[in-house]
């Protein structure tokens, strides 16, 4: 890929790009009575011009048939998390029998470690990075002491070599080896939310195995934004989140993947409830739980229609779009703007999002010494959402489906002008 510093450049991108028009399916937030362009897709996507008809007609069916929209909605709701399978399975490379969506990211990853992480005196240990998220930090932390373990004994944080930003997959199994025999579990996020880092998952789980552990990712940051082969990886469970790149809106409801070895086995354990079980059974109303033998075995409660609805309608559009094209121009897109910052070497700043592209995927975060939150700040002002993190750490992904070449070449402009 050769790249020029050039509006008419990015411009040219843009014509000969297939999925362009894509841009135009999205709302976008208004400053100064202008569309913005929007980079904080890894927080919370943009809302789909098919959402709100997508709800109101769950609206319409609970309005117009009751209780019969169970099984007469349009979308009967009965079987409502069925839809998300194919998509959801496709995204995050996995059997359908092995994909869900229920609760949000935390509850589920919660309940996972409830039916994956059993600590006994020998083997105990979970690993994670350092400055995990926190709510990820706070779910392993409390699952250790809801086993009565202590935190310090029990969580194993790696961290970054000394002047470095990234982990070295070396030393992440380097970790794992040295705590082989005491290691329950390893938890990381797939891609760190920080730096941008996508883990080598296929690496990391089979090193996991290795140790006799359990192999989990948070894959928040990671679902809908980089090529996940969950299944044949062997990674024994994920949790994310639908409201970042999946653009599921505020609150989505979250997935899940459990490999179908653990899947199809309705004893795996799992703490239950009624939309989980069997639904020949579900109505009888008897004791006895009969989990479903795949993922929606974990499924609890009724399924949240209003809130699915959101979903629903959004990955309709990445399976319009054709996920591999989304991620073929989320690459180009991002080395683009990377190629753009390198033309910036007088500035004060520094990538430290990985360089090489199959450690990455949508987001770059730059490390500015100075000026940060001024940076951000001029942005907003010329109509480019980013987000900011002490200390000076600027945040932008340009998300494939409504982002533009000539959006990252704004930005780059900006920069190049004013600072
Ligand atoms: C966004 C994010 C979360 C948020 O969790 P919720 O339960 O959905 O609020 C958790 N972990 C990571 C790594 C995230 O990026």
């Amino acid at each position: 890929m050769s790249f020029e510093a050039s509006m008419q450049f990015a411009q040219l991108k843009d014509s000969e790009d297939k999925l362009a028009a894509f841009k135009h399916k999205f709302y976008f937030p208004q400053i100064n009575g202008k569309d913005v362009i929007y980079f904080c897709g890894n927080s919370l996507g943009l809302q789909a011009k098919t959402v709100q008809p997508a709800i109101q007609q769950e609206l319409d069916d609970w309005k117009n048939l009751g209780i019969a929209g169970f099984l007469t909605a349009k979308n009967p709701w009965m079987y409502y998390q069925e839809y998300f399978k194919n998509s959801l399975a496709k995204i995050v490379g996995c059997k359908e029998d092995e994909v869900t969506v229920m609760n949000s990211l935390t509850v589920n990853l919660h309940l996972l470690m409830l039916t994956f992480y059993k600590p006994t005196a020998a083997r105990f240990k979970i690993i994670m990075e350092a400055g995990a998220f926190p709510s990820d930090q706070y779910a392993v932390e409390t699952q250790v002491k809801h086993h009565g373990f202590n935190t310090e004994a029990a969580v194993i944080e790696i961290s970054p070599r000394a002047g470095e930003k990234t982990l070295k997959t070396e030393d992440i199994i380097a970790v794992i080896e040295e705590n082989a025999e005491s290691i329950a579990l390893v938890m990381l996020g797939g891609i760190n939310y920080y730096t941008g880092q996508l883990f080598d998952i296929k690496t990391i789980t089979e090193a996991t195995h290795k140790a006799g552990a359990i192999a989990s990712f948070d894959l928040a940051h990671a679902a809908g934004n980089v090529s996940l082969k969950l299944h044949d990886w062997n990674v024994d469970f994920a949790v994310w989140c639908s409201y970042k790149y999946l653009n599921g809106g505020p609150g989505a409801v979250g997935g899940l993947y459990v490999h179908e070895k653990y899947a199809t086995d309705p004893s795996t354990p799992r703490f239950a409830g009624w939309w989980g079980n069997d639904e020949d059974a579900r109505f009888k109303m008897e004791k006895g739980f009969i989990a479903k033998p795949n993922a929606s075995g974990w499924n609890i409660s009724t399924a949240q229609i209003l809130n699915m609805a959101a979903l629903k309608a959004s990955l309709e559009i990445f399976e319009e779009a054709g996920f591999e094209n989304i991620l073929s121009k989320s690459e180009e897109l991002t080395a683009y703007l990377e190629f753009l910052l390198q033309q910036l070497r007088d500035l004060n700043f520094e990538i430290i999002t990985p360089e090489d592209r199959k450690s990455r995927g949508a987001q770059l975060s730059l490390y500015f010494r100075v000026k940060g939150k001024e940076i951000q700040q001029k942005m907003l002002d010329s109509g480019i959402v980013v987000d900011y993190r002490e200390p000076g750490v600027i945040r932008i992904a340009p998300a494939p489906l409504y982002c533009s070449f000539e959006d990252v070449y704004r930005f780059y402009e900006i920069l190049r002008n004013n600072f």
